[in-house]
């Protein structure tokens, strides 16, 4: 985990303006504190216009630069120059020096609050020009407070200097220390926060995965439902298809025996029942036959062997010579693939896809073929385009779906089962289909065959 600087900004920022506020009125109450010493001490050492002129002076230029120069810091440093102003004003009051260490380190200690040393600067300033000029006060005769004449040597300015330091030194460096470790703190805060947060990330993302697992398995249950079912709905057709033929036999031969022995006896009505009836069994025969096929796709493992397509073609432009001839029909096929598959099931698929293609044609249309095919990430894409009549695209989808017919049988003949088979064989390959069309123009028909299952060159 790293810390963002932006955020450490943002953090260092708000607690820098929050120390800054407590300070600044720590001092409010502090500089009365001393104003008000100022007076304590001028009413007992009668020092009124000291304590007033220099002491009120001092307090009138702090929160003078404080109100006009806001946006700056230097009123933390006329502060620290404040604080060495009333050092020397209580040791004029006083006349003595002992207490100038107890002053200057009262100073000093408060600027700690700030947090930067540099604020030890001014007061270190002010404090050695007074010692400066006791010091050539006491040297040129006067005497001063406690000291005689000559008294303030230059060693005693040394060692004074010396002593005011340390107390400068020591709380500027627990100022410098105080901010360091504020900092500290605040990254620690942040990590703090963002562990938090990881935390409950991670938390988060067990419940999801938790979740997610629980509905992977609700699926799983569920698609072995899905399968059951769909087994048992395609044995059911298999089954009454298969059942069905028997009676559907009887009933077509029968009819046949009916024409045969009484057609010239009916009259015109009876004759066209009898063609309604004979048209209806061939349908159903028809619709049987689909229904029979279309349940047999992967029930009956039918055995992979390598297939040329071209070959397939060839065939089936064979078995609808008669129409192609008599339509006048063009069918274009560019050089297909060899592939390994069942041949049985990819013949009905381009079967289904030719016929329909022949089929789906306006009268006076010449019906055009193309047949393609082209290579993509581990599959083969086969078109089979033609210039019928065309679908909507909100049929796109349905006309894939048993029984699902857009014409009327008189219009053009099926059973609606074609495309059925043809999508199941598809994906039972594992392959997927599709189609493109505009009314009108035409429609191609894509699908897949992947390369493996397919066994080609891949
Ligand atoms: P069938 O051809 O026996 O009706 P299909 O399953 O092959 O059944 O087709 C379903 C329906 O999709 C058809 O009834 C037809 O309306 C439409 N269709 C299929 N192929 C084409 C095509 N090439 N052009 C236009 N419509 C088509």
């Amino acid at each position: 985990m790293t810390e963002q600087p932006e955020q450490f900004e943002l953090q260092a920022t708000r607690y820098r303006e929050e120390t800054l506020k407590r300070s600044d009125r720590l001092m409010d109450y502090f500089l009365a504190c001393y104003g008000l010493t100022g007076l304590a001490l001028a009413f007992y050492y009668n020092t009124w216009s000291v304590a007033l002129g220099v002491g009120g002076g001092a307090l009138v230029v702090y929160y003078a630069v404080k109100a006009l120069m806001s946006g700056s810091n230097l009123y933390q440093y006329v502060l620290s120059a404040v604080f060495g102003i009333f050092t020397a004003l209580f040791i004029y009051q006083m006349h003595g020096l002992v207490e100038m260490y107890f002053f200057a380190f009262i100073g000093s200690a408060m600027l700690i609050t700030y947090q930067k040393w540099e604020l030890q600067i001014p007061l270190l300033v002010v404090m050695s020009i007074h010692y400066a000029v006791l010091a050539y006060l006491n040297n040129t005769g006067h005497s001063l407070y406690t000291a005689r004449p000559g008294q303030f040597t230059a060693q005693t300015f040394v060692i004074h200097i010396f002593l005011t330091m340390t107390i400068f030194f020591v709380c500027g460096l627990w100022a410098y220390q105080l901010k360091r470790f504020q900092e500290k703190l605040i990254r620690q805060t942040i990590l703090m926060g963002e562990l938090k947060q990881e935390a409950q990330l991670s938390q988060e993302r067990l419940q999801k995965k938790q979740a997610l697992q629980q509905l992977n398995e609700e699926l799983t249950l569920r698609a072995k439902e899905l399968a059951r079912s769909n087994a048992e709905l395609e044995q059911f057709a298999y089954v009454a298809s298969h059942d069905l033929q028997e009676p559907l036999r009887m009933v077509t031969s029968f009819l046949t025996q009916f024409k045969r022995k009484y057609y010239d006896v009916v009259d015109e009505k009876g004759k066209n029942y009898l063609r309604f009836a004979m048209d209806g069994s061939q349908h159903m025969k028809q619709i049987i036959h689909d229904l029979l096929e279309y349940s047999r796709v992967g029930r009956i493992e039918d055995k992979m062997e390598p297939v040329a397509l071209n070959e397939v073609v060839n065939d089936i432009t064979n078995i609808y010579r008669k129409e192609i001839q008599e339509k006048k029909v063009i069918i274009h096929c560019e050089d297909l693939p060899e592939i390994n598959a069942p041949k049985g099931a990819i013949r009905q698929v381009f079967q289904n896809l030719i016929g329909n293609g022949i089929k789906y044609q306006k009268p006076e249309n010449v019906a055009e073929i193309n047949i393609s095919c082209r290579e993509i990430v581990g599959h083969y894409e086969f078109s089979v385009k033609d210039n019928g009549i065309g679908i909507r695209p909100e049929y796109f989808e349905q006309i894939f779906i048993v029984f699902k017919r857009l014409n009327t049988k008189t219009q053009y003949p099926g059973t609606g089962m074609g495309l059925a088979i043809t999508k199941k064989i598809v994906e039972n390959l594992g392959g997927t289909i599709y189609v493109e069309s505009v009314m009108g123009k035409g429609s191609v028909f894509r699908f897949t065959i992947p390369k493996m299952t397919s066994g080609g060159d891949a």
